[in-house]
């Protein structure tokens, strides 16, 4: 398992155009509602920034290249994206659902989308059986998330790629947790990739934002006219920070991975811990897809205590390198209470169901020194 070396140059250089008016090596920030037009309809090619904004095609541009992609688009934030991908979808449709999706996208579908006629089934993706009894039934869309949140459930993307072609649905893989770095699914027969922006590819956990990427035309088309006619665009500021980091984001995960590498087999070996998830360890029941369908297991490891859960919460409030936090990606390490915290919203038999209990404890592994992060799980321990 290896990040590909190209990586490190490509965020570096992905939609990096010196600015042809004054040479600026960094793009300039347009923050501009609206362009002069020499007669009606006569533009520069920009009319209005909720259609296209400079920044924010720059910014496209790169998220297109880290990902391999022909096609990129970004939103207002991750559930916004998600939103564009159902509003492609006629009301009566049927949707395949991983059951355990992050919290906020099982919310958006239950309880908002779900109003609009559109049939959400949420099943365990990971199960042959379960999705060939599914697959019955006509499919619009198949959506899954690998590594799964909080669980690190693999799924394997080309296998479901062949269900969804199968189905004439398309398949759409959530890779927020992966990043482009480590995981490309449209390369393994995803249709469209999304991810929350706000996580990895940002990375400081300063500003909240979504992409899609997709290579066909058509399809990026109508994603395009949505993100145009709704509106949920990210500002041009948020663009160029974003931007901005996806230069540091191969260097990133190489140092997440090897963190959470190293806080895996630690805690694999306390007597504290009961269960550890992280799909780089040989333990793990999704290891074999993993190594198969990824570059790298990156830095998201989740384990259940073996104590109570005063515990537990005597156990969060030790610690001093990770915060007590909901979400994750950025550069510090948090930590994160599923139950009680990022999936409260998620139903509580669903949550039994998955093992999300009282003793689960989420980590988002920073990038700190990794002695620093052991010393500090040690003494809460
Ligand atoms: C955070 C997250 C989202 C939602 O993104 P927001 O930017 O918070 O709207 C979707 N999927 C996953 C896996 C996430 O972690």
């Amino acid at each position: 398992m290896a990040i590909d070396p190209k990586s490190f140059t490509q965020v570096v250089h992905a939609g990096a155009e010196p600015d042809q008016a004054t040479g600026a090596i960094m793009p300039p920030i347009y923050m501009t509602s609206t362009f002069v037009q020499s007669e009606p309809g006569v533009h520069q090619g920009y009319d209005y920034s909720r259609a296209d904004n400079p920044t924010r095609e720059l910014y496209e541009k790169a998220l297109a290249s880290i990902e391999s992609a022909n096609h990129a688009l970004s939103f207002a934030s991750g559930l916004a994206a998600e939103q564009a991908i159902i509003q492609l979808l006629d009301p009566g449709a049927r949707i395949l659902v991983s059951d355990d999706v992050y919290g906020g996208t099982g919310r958006l579908f239950r309880r908002l989308f779900a109003r609009y006629n559109l049939d959400f089934q949420f099943i365990d993706l990971s199960d042959d059986s379960v999705v060939k009894a599914a697959a019955t039934a006509p499919t619009k869309l198949i959506w899954l998330e690998t590594p799964s949140n909080p669980t690190m459930k693999v799924i394997d993307i080309a296998k479901l790629a062949k269900v969804a072609k199968a189905q004439g649905a398309l398949l759409v893989v959530d890779n927020t947790f992966a990043s482009p770095i480590f995981q490309s699914p449209l390369a393994l027969g995803a249709d469209i990739v999304v991810h929350s922006t706000t996580k990895y590819i940002g990375g400081h956990s300063d500003m909240i934002g979504g992409a899609l990427m997709v290579n066909d035309a058509k399809l990026f088309e109508q994603l395009k006219f949505i993100q145009f006619a709704a509106g949920a665009v990210p500002a041009p500021l948020e663009c160029f920070l974003l931007h901005r980091s996806i230069k540091t984001l191969a260097v990133r995960m190489q140092q997440h991975e090897k963190n959470a590498l190293a806080v895996a087999n630690f805690l694999q070996t306390h007597k504290q811990v009961k269960k550890v998830y992280y799909p780089g360890l040989s333990s793990h029941p999704g290891y074999d897809i993993a190594c198969r369908q990824m570059r790298g297991f990156s830095g998201m490891v989740s384990f259940d205590h073996r104590g109570s859960y005063a515990d537990v919460v005597a156990f969060l409030q030790k610690l001093r390198v990770f915060t007590l936090a909901e979400s994750l990606g950025g550069v510090e390490s948090l930590v994160n209470h599923p139950e009680k915290m990022t999936h409260a919203s998620v139903p509580e038999e669903l949550r039994r169901k998955l093992g999300i209990g009282p003793q689960m404890i989420r980590l988002s592994v920073g990038i700190e020194a990794a002695d620093d992060l052991l010393t500090d799980l040690a003494q809460a321990l």
